[in-house]
């Protein structure tokens, strides 16, 4: 372990890719580059609130007095070599053009252990893709990227990590819901730390603008450094199944990301760029936290998987220039919807305790499908419900609501046929139990919780927030003392903004 002036820092990305001329600030189209060069812009007063000691120990990383003008953005060490990326993306089904890193800068890699790490500070500062905007993040936003993210990791959901959450001392201008009342908030940055943040947006960008030598540059890296010895088609397969895991993963834990567009979807299939994401309380298939997306609910929490595919459409064709044979990447996408409903069927089935088993084909989808019409005609607590299964008389605590006779009933008929198939399997009550508890968490960052650490912390309580990272540290066992954490959600929190109304303002 070593003070952050210490660290061996490497500068594998500027150096290996092709970087933007020009050294200024200014907001441009950047051409035949993967980066800009830029620092982040000072702060008046950081202060650390967070350092999640964890990922520190992942850098290797020991606090020491200047860690916080560091993770602020106010100071660089000898052998970071800061940069914004250059990146296009699809936004809610359009093509966007450039888009780039407009508030995240890298600060640069760090091996520790073997392994390289970039940490990337999110908020530090406005770069040449900063567009119309001021490259600064708000409290709240950056509080709930670093929860979530690390709330992820202990869930086993493949993510980014968050090393620290500073405030800057330097208040930011946002208008929270879009609708013209635009507010002074305190601002914030988050230390992100991950293998790589590159995105489908970094490959879709150059094969928009005919240039194939910048996207084979590219290609060629990711393959070096992330995928070695695979051809393209390989690559994209293994980030196709990747990516076919980690939305399965989120629909496990009830995880609805928000904001699908293909410059949020990470190359090593990892979740990234936490914005108004939201957690499924009642069981809804169309939910959406998003207000921004309320029209056509595109990033829906059931739409997840049919979104991801779309993405990878797109990512195949950003590598076509590069493939020698587009029929490979074809057949990927042609069989990825197959591929990706068997292996959420394998999911839901081990949230239900069970293996799936060849001669319960059919039993199982149609306990799966009637599990669906109970979740949604009984509104359960998606998290609530799985993990009293391994309870069943305390099943009912899930239900937002009084349960109805025939609601009751229906219930009785699922839960009968539920036990008779765990039964079949020949799992004991203790091994169904154990089973459930871990693959159904218990804690998760409800919507709800977050914003009330986020309105603790604005007023300069701090300890709710290091509370909650650390109930979510485990999310699998159930303590005593903790029923706040596990609980529904209020009826005060239904239509309370943050809570389940959330727009991409951050
Ligand atoms: P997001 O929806 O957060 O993934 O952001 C989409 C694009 O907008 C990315 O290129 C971001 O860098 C950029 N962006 C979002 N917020 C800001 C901001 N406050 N300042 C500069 N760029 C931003
Ligand atoms: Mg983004």
């Amino acid at each position: 372990m070593t003070t952050v002036e210490q660290l061996q820092y490497s500068d594998d990305f500027v150096r290996a890719l092709p970087g933007d001329p020009r050294p200024d600030n200014q907001r441009r189209q950047v051409h035949k580059a993967l980066y800009s060069r830029v620092e982040p812009t000072a702060v008046p007063a950081p202060e650390l609130l967070v350092l999640v000691p964890e990922v520190a120990a992942l850098v290797g990383l020991e606090p020491s007095p200047e860690l916080v003008q560091v993770l602020a953005g106010n100071r660089i060490v000898p052998g970071m070599a800061p940069y914004a990326a250059c990146y296009g993306g699809h936004q809610f089904g359009q093509w966007a053009g450039q888009l780039g890193d407009g508030r995240a800068i890298t600060l640069g890699e760090v091996t520790h252990a073997g392994e390289t790490l970039e940490l990337q500070l999110k908020g530090a500062g406005p770069t040449p893709y900063s567009r119309t905007a001021d490259g600064r993040a708000v409290l709240r936003s950056s509080l709930r990227e670093l929860v979530c993210s690390e709330a992820m990791f202990h869930l086993g959901v493949p993510t980014t990590r968050a090393l620290s959450l500073v405030t800057t001392g330097q208040p930011v201008m946002r208008d929270m819901l879009y609708d013209g009342h635009p507010a002074h908030e305190p601002g914030a940055i988050v230390c992100r730390v991950a293998p790589s943040f590159l995105r489908f947006g970094n490959f879709e960008l150059p094969t928009s603008r005919d240039d194939k030598a910048t996207l084979q540059t590219l290609v060629d890296y990711t393959i070096a450094k992330f995928y070695p010895g695979m051809s393209v088609a390989e690559m994209f397969a293994e980030v196709a199944q990747r990516t076919a895991w980690m939305v399965c993963e989120w629909m496990r834990v009830g995880f609805v990301h928000g904001v699908m567009n293909t410059d949020n979807m990470s190359i090593l299939g990892l979740t990234i760029d936490y914005g108004p994401y939201g957690w499924l309380e009642p069981f809804d298939l169309t939910w959406t936290p998003n207000t921004t997306d309320a029209a056509n609910r595109r990033y829906r929490f059931g739409n997840q998987p049919t979104i991801a595919h779309w993405n990878l459409a797109q990512l195949a064709k950003a590598l076509l220039p590069v493939c020698a044979d587009p029929e490979p990447l074809r057949r990927v996408i042609d069989r990825w919807p197959t591929q990706f409903s068997e292996l959420y069927r394998g999911t839901m089935l081990r949230k239900l305790g069970l293996n799936g088993r060849g001669d319960t084909l059919d039993e199982d989808d149609g306990l799966l499908t009637s599990l669906g019409e109970l979740m949604t005609t009984l509104e359960v607590d998606y998290t609530l419900f799985f993990r009293r299964l391994a309870t069943p008389e305390r099943i009912t605590e899930a239900c937002y609501g009084e349960v109805a006779p025939v609601e009751r009933a229906m219930l009785d008929r699922w839960l009968a046929r539920y036990l008779a198939r765990a039964k079949h399997e020949g799992l004991s009550e203790t091994e169904r139990a154990r089973r459930i508890c871990e693959v159904n968490p218990i804690y998760v960052p409800r919507n709800y919780l977050v914003q009330e650490v986020i309105d603790a912390t604005a007023r300069g309580d701090r300890a709710q927030l290091l509370q909650l990272i650390d109930v979510l540290r485990d999310p699998y066992t159930e303590r005593p003392g903790l029923a706040h954490f596990a609980g529904k959600r209020p009826e005060w929190a239904r239509h309370k903004v943050g809570c389940s109304m959330l727009s991409c303002s951050s």
